[in-house]
C-alpha cells in the first residue's frame, strides 16, 4: 500500500510517498515559490535514480505543483511507482481541526466544511491545507482524502487543563481554549515508546517532549494526551526559536504604550522576535548558541537555560498532573540531537526516579534509552517521524 503524503503552505507544499505496513518512504520533495516562480525538489530513494534539486517548473497553482509531483513519481526512468494506480489514498496534514476533529477523517464535503469554519483559528495555516486538498482532489479525482489534523489527539485534554480563566462566554461562544499542536508528532512517538518499551499504551505514563523551532511538551495518560504546552496557538509554553512563549499578558500594555506599538507589531515580536533568538541576540538556532556560548557569549548560554529550565519544569508539573511518570521521550531537532541539552533537562530529576546514563545519551537521531539501567523512569530518544503517522492514519481509515 502506497499512501502520497501532503503539507500544503500558501506558496509550498512539501511530500512524501509512503508505504505505512512497512514504513519504506519511497521518494520526498518539495514544490516552492507557488504562484511565483515554480521550484520543484524531487528526491526518490532508490539507488539509480535522479534526484532533482530546485528545478525550474512553471506552478502557477498548487495543482501544478501535484501534477509535477505526480509525473517524477511516474517518471518511467525516474519515477518509483508505475502508474497512479499505486497510489491507495492521499493523506493530508490539516494544522486546525479546532473541536470538530478528535481524529484523522476521511474528507467528505461535510469536512471540507468543517476544516473551513476552523480558518478563524488557524487563518494562515487551515486555507493553504483547504487549497492542498482541493488540488489533490482535482488532479487525482476519485483518489481517497485523509485530513490528519496536528490538534485532534490533544482533544482528549480534561476541561480543568483546556480552559482558560477568560469569562466562559469565551470559550462558548468563541471557541477561546487550549487546542495545542504537533498532536501528530506526539501521538508517533508515544506509540513508539510503548512499543520500545514493549507494554500497552493504556499501561504507561508519558511526557513527551517535542523539542525543535517550534516546541511543545504533551503529557500522554493510557495513549491519550491529558494535557500540553502549546495553547489556543502555537505561540504559548515554552520560549522557542523565535516565539516568546508564555508570559505576563500585562507586558503586552506596558510595551505597547511605551513604544506605540499596535496588536499586529507587537505580536511580530511575540513570534518573530523573541524567544532564544530574542533573549541571546545571536540566532534561533540551537546550534549556533552552543556555539556561541562556547566563545563567551552569556546571554547564549542564558537562552538555552531558560529553554532547558522550562522543559524541566514542565516534565515535573506533567508528572504531578499523571500522579507519576514511567517514560520520558526526547524528539524533534534540538530532542534528537543535543545530548547536552538533554542532559541538563533531565538530570536533577532523580528525586522522581530519572537517572541519565551519560554514555547512552551520547546518541543522535536514532531510537535509544538513555537512562540508566536502574532509572525508575526510562528516558527514550525517539526520533518524530510525522509523515509517517499520517501515512498510518490514512491507511487504517482507508482499510475502514
Ligand atoms: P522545526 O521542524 O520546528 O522547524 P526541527 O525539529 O527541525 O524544527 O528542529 C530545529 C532545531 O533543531 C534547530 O534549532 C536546530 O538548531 C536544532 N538542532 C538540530 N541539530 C542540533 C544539534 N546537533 N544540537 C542542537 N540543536 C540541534
Amino acid at each position: 500500500m502506497n499512501i502520497l503524503v501532503i503539507n500544503a503552505g500558501s506558496s509550498s507544499l512539501k511530500y512524501q510517498l509512503l508505504n505505512p505496513e512497512t514504513g519504506e518512504l519511497l521518494a520526498k520533495g518539495l514544490c516552492e515559490r507557488i504562484g511565483i516562480d515554480g521550484k520543484f525538489t524531487y528526491k526518490p530513494q532508490a539507488a539509480g535514480k535522479q534526484v532533482l534539486d530546485a528545478v525550474d517548473v512553471a506552478m502557477p497553482t498548487h495543482s501544478e505543483a501535484i501534477q509535477a509531483v505526480l509525473d517524477a513519481l511516474v517518471d518511467k526512468d525516474n519515477g518509483v511507482i508505475g502508474s497512479m494506480k499505486e497510489i491507495d489514498a492521499v493523506g493530508h496534514r490539516v494544522v486546525h481541526g479546532g473541536e470538530a476533529f478528535n481524529q484523522s477523517v476521511l474528507i467528505t464535503d461535510e469536512v471540507l466544511k468543517a476544516i473551513e469554519d476552523c480558518i478563524p483559528l488557524a487563518p494562515l495555516h487551515n486555507p493553504a491545507n483547504l487549497t492542498g486538498i482541493r488540488a489533490c482532489q482535482s488532479v487525482m479525482p476519485g483518489v481517497p482524502m485523509v485530513g490528519v489534523f496536528d490538534t485532534a489527539f490533544h482533544q482528549t485534554m480534561p476541561a480543568k487543563a483546556y480552559m482558560y480563566a477568560l469569562p466562559y462566554e469565551y470559550y462558548e461562544a468563541d471557541k477561546v481554549r487550549r487546542y495545542g499542536f504537533h498532536g501528530t508528532s506526539h501521538k508517533y512517538v508515544a506509540g513508539r515508546a510503548a512499543a520500545m518499551l514493549g507494554k500497552k499504551p493504556e499501561e504507561l505514563k508519558l511526557i513527551s517532549c517535542h523539542l525543535g523551532n517550534g516546541s511543545s511538551v504533551t503529557a500522554v495518560d493510557g495513549g491519550k494526551s491529558v494535557d500540553t504546552s502549546m495553547g489556543f496557538t502555537p505561540l504559548a509554553g515554552l520560549p522557542m526559536g523565535t516565539r516568546a512563549g508564555d508570559l505576563d499578558a500585562g507586558i503586552l500594555k506596558y510595551l505597547m504604550n511605551k513604544y506605540s506599538l499596535n496588536i499586529d507589531e507587537m505580536l511580530n515580536i511575540l513570534n518573530k522576535k523573541s524567544g532564544v533568538q530574542g533573549v541571546s541576540g545571536v540566532s534561533s538556532d540551537f546550534r549556533d548558541l552552543e556555539n556561541a556560548f562556547k566563545g563567551g557569549n552569556d546571554r547564549a548560554g542564558l537562552a538555552v537555560d531558560m529553554f532547558n529550565y522550562g522543559v524541566k519544569k514542565l516534565i515535573g508539573a506533567y508528572a504531578a498532573a499523571m500522579g507519576g511518570v514511567d517514560a520520558i521521550i526526547f524528539t524533534a531537532g534540538v530532542g534528537e540531537n543535543s545530548a547536552s541539552q538533554r542532559m541538563a533537562i533531565a538530570s536533577g530529576l532523580e528525586f522522581m526516579g530519572v537517572k541519565m546514563d551519560e554514555a547512552a545519551n551520547n546518541v543522535r537521531g536514532k531510537e535509544a534509552v538513555i537512562s540508566a539501567a536502574d532509572s525508575q523512569v526510562k528516558v527514550l530518544l525517539i526520533p518524530t517521524n510525522e509523515e509517517l503517522m499520517i501515512a498510518m492514519d490514512t491507511a487504517a481509515i482507508v482499510k475502514g
